[in-house]
């Protein structure tokens, strides 16, 4: 048996794998604390991926004839080192860009911004979690002066009385969390779910608030208005513990229940329900997730769940307080270690001069040569073939991803060069130039960070398949090829995690004192961590925040428009999230077949009610039309949805694909895209 972790999403349950040859089989890990044996279908069926018919065992260079034809790793190496050096020597170094995942292990992540900054000496590096993650750092970094996305255990939900979770759909995004909030409902604890769809979440809930999308930080306000009315906030509390309250009181003073239930259709005594069940609670939990966060008013939307755990004391206390609930399997440790395009390793930001000088010194480089900050996701995307002329891709699937996806596929097509490292050909990969086969989770070692915070160990439990290699290899050995190969050696991934901890010494992501041994003796580690005589650290908060004053910050903050709102043309309200048995662009998912089985296609919600006045019947196929491009999803109707909004997954490719449809408009602090709301019209396709 090799104990180790689910290949997918940031709650990492712990599995154990049978291994017999190359035949594997999952069962849940009883003794890992975070999950207690349970899994998912996607964990349960994670193997069926190792194997698969369609991995790729060799690179893939494009010939001629425009086809990707098998090739040596030599032949792929030497083109890369030629195309590189030209690109670099007409262009200039930034002219090569690098593209990176939330689901690489600690390791990679942290390789992948040296590889970036060192080896090709280009500013212009970024990641997916771009996508996922962005608003929620930049928020909690806003306000605590730290991003780590729940500051405390999963443990606590179990005995938090009331929670307020924002914008998640967890019951069918990570099953294994709802363990928790069964445990937290045994304990007469409430649970309130805003969220634009009834969902299985939602239909678990106390009490559950229909929001129009795009309104979070009315509702949020409008919770706040009604707790100082009802004088349930905690003044002692906020004059020790925190700042910039006085503004937060007047700006919510404009929230009051009917002018809030227009703006997000939250009716006015379901609101007020909601906060006197927070008002009342003894050790009351916010939680946000993407539905709140992927907005161009994302951070400030958390900000507004902030001010109220703030405000209700929360923070810092047991089993209470406000927490993020990451998506993607590192990302919160792919946030930490520098493939960000304005941070390097620790948390420690790249314009910082003591920051430029302590990576110089881990890396042996001179501080000069170190590259400043870079565009961000998608601004280096929607200017590839301009300012970036050759791009490399780690561990992500730009075309099902990114928003505005048809105009990123064209750019991406158009470019001089594009190399992709993957296990599968997915909808990117087949664009490359050159295509690299990567090991997957099963078949390396390396570290991750799951949604706690929790240093986990992922071990290898067979070799790669073919010829395909760590993502980390595949980096030193296009470093070797560039004539650049000084700190590209490495016996393994336990001598890159070495280097991480020297590197992440004294940051905020403090790794210095977690070894392998550590996280396998004690089931995980909690950053920061400074030494190995420490013991981690579960709860953030308890007696001060890491500000300069130890306070946390409130921000005072409005409700604005959502970028596109709906008008005559475009009428309705386009929002995107995930199904149990896909996940993120489905470029694993959608090849397993229990999988597709169960989620084989595309589809769009509709009420009841709009479906008739389109003249839309269930299963009819339905055309969905925005300002960037159209799309072709089967029609389900419901009535667990707002009939002034559609809810499309985004998993799928094609035809189907939700991202042709959504808004790159960015948040203008985090520069996430606004996936969560666009203008939309639907009208029938025809039946099929
Ligand atoms: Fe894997 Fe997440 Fe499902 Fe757990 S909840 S089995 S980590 S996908």
């Amino acid at each position: 048996m090799v104990a180790t972790h689910c290949p997918y999403c940031a709650f990492q349950c712990g599995t154990e794998l049978a291994v017999r040859g190359r035949e594997v089989r999952v069962r849940g890990d009883e003794t890992f604390p975070v999950n207690r044996g349970a899994l998912c279908i996607k964990g349960w069926t994670a193997a069926d991926t190792l194997d698969h018919r369609e991995r790729l065992t060799t690179p893939l260079i494009r010939d001629a004839q425009n086809r990707l034809v098998p090739a040596t790793w030599e032949q792929a190496l030497a083109r890369i080192a030629t195309v590189v050096a030209r690109v670099q020597g007409e262009h200039g170094r930034s002219a090569v860009g690098v593209f990176g995942g939330g689901s690489l292990t600690n390791e990679k992540a942290y390789l992948l911004g040296k590889f970036a900054r060192v080896a090709l000496g280009t500013s212009n590096v970024d990641y997916n979690g771009r996508y996922c993650m962005a608003s929620a750092a930049a928020a909690s970094i806003r306000a605590f002066g730290i991003d780590r996305g729940l500051p405390f255990p999963v443990a606590d939900i179990a005995r938090s009385d009331a929670v307020l979770l924002c914008g998640a759909n967890v019951a069918e995004t990570m099953p294994p969390i709802m363990q928790w909030f069964e445990e937290q409902r045994a304990n007469h604890g409430a649970l309130i779910v805003l969220d634009p769809r009834r969902t299985p979440t939602a239909t678990h809930a106390t009490l559950h608030l229909p929001l129009v999308p795009g309104t979070d930080a009315a509702v949020a306000n409008g919770l706040l208005h009604l707790l100082l009315k009802m004088g349930r906030v905690d003044h002692e509390y906020i004059r020790e513990r925190t700042t910039g309250f006085d503004e937060v009181r007047a700006a919510v003073a404009a929230y009051w229940p009917e002018r809030v239930e227009r703006i997000s259709g939250v009716r006015e005594q379901d609101l007020v329900r909601a906060a006197r069940i927070l008002g009342r609670a003894k050790r009351p939990m916010i939680l946000t997730a993407r539905g709140s966060e992927q907005q161009s008013q994302g951070v400030n939307n958390v900000l507004t769940f902030i001010n109220l755990a703030l405000a209700l004391g929360a923070v810092g206390r047991p089993n209470a307080g406000w927490g993020c609930l990451t998506g993607q399997g590192n990302g919160q440790g792919g946030r930490e270690h520098g493939q960000k395009a304005d941070q390097l390793p620790g948390y420690r930001r790249i314009d910082d001069p003591a920051a430029r000088a302590h990576m110089a010194a881990v890396w042996g480089v001179n501080e000069q040569s170190i590259p400043g900050p870079g565009r961000s996701a998608y601004e280096m995307l929607a200017r590839l073939g301009e300012e970036v002329r050759a791009l490399f891709v780690f561990g992500s699937n730009l075309v099902v991803s990114s928003p505005n996806a048809d105009e990123i596929a064209r750019r991406l097509a158009a470019i001089d060069f594009l190399v992709v490292a993957d296990f599968f050909l997915s909808e990117t990969a087949a664009l490359a130039d050159v295509v690299l086969p990567s090991a997957q989770w099963a078949e390396e070692t390396g570290t991750m960070t799951n949604l706690e915070g929790r240093v986990l160990l992922r071990r290898a439990a067979l070799a790669p398949l073919g010829e395909a290699r760590s993502d980390s290899d595949i980096m030193c050995a296009i470093a070797h090829a560039l004539g650049r190969p000084r700190g590209f050696t490495f016996e393994g991934p336990a001598e890159i995690f070495d280097e991480l901890r020297r590197a992440t010494a004294g940051g905020v992501a403090d790794y210095a004192g977690i070894t392998y041994e550590r996280i396998e003796r004690e089931r995980g580690v909690f950053w920061p961590c400074p030494s190995e005589e420490h013991p981690g650290t579960p709860r953030l908060f308890a007696e001060r925040f890491p500000t300069p004053d130890g306070r946390a910050r409130f921000h005072a903050v409005h409700h604005q428009a959502s970028a596109e709102e709906p008008d005559a043309e475009y009428p309705l309200r386009l929002t995107t999230g995930r199904v149990l048995a896909q996940y993120q662009s489905g470029t694993q998912t959608r090849r397993v077949g229990r999988l597709r089985e169960l989620a084989p296609e595309s589809f769009v919600e509709i009420h009841p009610t709009t479906a008739q006045r389109l003249g839309l019947v269930e299963r009819d196929l339905a055309k969905i039309e925005t300002r960037r491009g159209s799309a072709t999803a089967r029609v389900r109707v419901v009535n667990t949805i707002r009939a002034d909004t559609v809810f499309m997954p985004f998993h799928f490719a094609g035809e189907g694909s939700a991202n042709k449809l959504t808004n790159p408009a960015l948040d203008p602090i985090s520069r996430m895209p606004e996936f969560k709301v666009c203008a939309v019209r639907v009208s029938r396709e025809g039946t099929r």
